[in-house]
């Protein structure tokens, strides 16, 4: 039997060392066997940095974390529908604790009922056999590698495998797993598998699925190191089907990804993942665009960026047809359109005018502020009311457009246009 022992040793940091073998050590002072699994081991084999310590304990782990955090005060925050726990230390770190269980399916795509069993049936009901391996932790067998259904072997030809016939019908959310994996470590999806995963997406085995487990999966998916190949890869396999029918890739579609990643440096690091779902989307109609943001139960801020997708064409084109543009005719254009949108609209255009003149917007326009308030022009005697939002615009133009430096030149401004009439 393969021990990782050792490579547990060299390759992890101090602490997590000193967790694993407490970890094995709890498991003892309770009577029960511990053993880590799924990505984590994967991982380790792989060589791989990975934090996230699955543990699956032969006994109960609600117990058995509730123990882990009193021994090294730590908090639990337990789920007993589930028969799982996750421990928290003070040095960030946690670590999930479950109970070997075998899982019947009331139904496809429901709830697994969490029933007692062994850690065989544990593993067993893994998604794919390079996440289906174990690792020993109690201080007897301590690194030992348990590997009951070859991933091991899968993990070194590079192969996603699922563990039997039915597992995409009874979790679709693994045909996404299967391209996140695949394109992650750039393994195979082995024939078989691949031909289940067509049949389950035939099949529209992903309408049983909720929208936000599709949106979370899709989420994962675009999080991933290089979200265009990622989308190339889900394309090939059919999986674009299970977010819409309509969703299309072709080359151009490929080539506006790829302009989208190469937009993307120059804003926040936090728009990526959507700024890649919305280049995803463009092109569809309005109510595919509603569509889509319905099925996936995308928060309200969410859909509103989805639905500007539609705007961003006709935007584009009059982007692009302005002679000589003013800064306050780009800011009227792009005024409060969220960043995603803004990278979306540098991509479609994809000329260095409309680029120069978003980016303009982005870092310099949109950040002007006037001096002048609605107190302001009560002092000059104009009467309160909708005028003062459209005065105040005016002034914020007039001083985009570099005509107006103090204060003072505000409330000239004011006098001159909408005071003497
Ligand atoms: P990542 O590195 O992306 O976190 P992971 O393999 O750790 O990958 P998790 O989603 O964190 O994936 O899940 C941990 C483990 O739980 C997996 O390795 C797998 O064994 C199991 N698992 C997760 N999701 C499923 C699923 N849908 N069906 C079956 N097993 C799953
Ligand atoms: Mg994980």
């Amino acid at each position: 039997m393969k021990n990782l022992a050792s490579k547990i040793q060299s390759s992890l940091p101090k602490h997590l060392v000193r967790l694993l073998n407490l970890a094995g050590k709890f498991g003892d002072e309770l009577g029960f066997k511990v053993y880590a699994v799924g990505g984590f081991v994967r991982d380790l084999l792989l060589g791989v940095e990975n934090l996230d310590i699955d543990l699956t304990v032969e006994g109960d782990g609600i117990t058995y974390a509730t123990h882990f955090a009193k021994k090294q005060s730590g908090k639990v925050v337990k789920h007993p529908r589930f028969g799982t726990a996750t421990v928290y230390f003070r040095d960030g770190y946690h670590i999930d604790a479950a109970t070997s269980r075998k899982e019947s399916y009331p139904h496809a795509a429901a709830l697994p009922e969490v029933v007692e069993g062994s850690i065989r049936r544990d593993l067993q009901r893994r998604d794919f056999t390079i996440n289906g391996l174990a690792m020993r932790l109690n201080p007897a067998g301590f690194g030992d590698l348990v590997d009951m259904f070859n991933g091991e072997d899968d993990l070194r030809k590079g192969v996603i495998r699922v563990m039997h016939n039915l597992s995409f019908q009874d979790d679709p959310t693994r045909i996404f797993r299967a391209v996140r994996f695949s394109r992650r470590y750039r393994f195979r999806i082995e024939p078989l598998t691949r031909r289940l995963m067509r049949q389950a997406i035939d099949k529209q085995m992903c309408d049983r699925l909720s929208g936000r487990r599709i949106r979370n999966e899709i989420y994962l998916l675009l999080n991933e190191v290089d979200p265009p190949a990622v989308i190339r890869t889900m394309a090939r396999f059919g999986v674009l089907e299970c977010i819409n029918r309509r969703l299309e890739f072709n080359t151009e579609k490929s080539r506006l990804l790829g302009r989208i990643e190469k937009v993307l440096p120059s804003f926040r690091k936090t728009v990526d993942w959507f700024a890649y779902f919305l280049g995803l989307v463009y092109g569809l109609k309005g109510r595919e665009l509603d569509e889509i943001s319905e099925r996936l139960m995308l928060s309200r801020k969410e859909s509103e960026k989805v639905i500007l997708v539609g705007e961003v064409k006709s935007i584009c084109n009059k982007l692009n047809s302005i002679k000589s543009y003013t800064p306050a005719h780009v800011y009227r254009m792009l005024k409060g359109l969220p960043e995603e949108l803004l990278v979306l609209i540098i991509a479609v255009a994809n000329t260095g005018k409309v680029r120069r003149v978003v980016n303009k917007y982005f870092s310099e326009w949109r950040k002007v502020k006037i001096k002048l308030s609605g107190d302001d022009l009560l002092k000059l005697g104009l009467k309160p009311g909708p005028r003062f939002g459209k005065i105040l615009e005016e002034v914020l133009y007039a001083k985009l457009n570099g005509r107006l430096k103090t204060k003072r030149d505000e409330v000239t401004y004011v006098v001159d246009n909408f005071l003497k009439q």
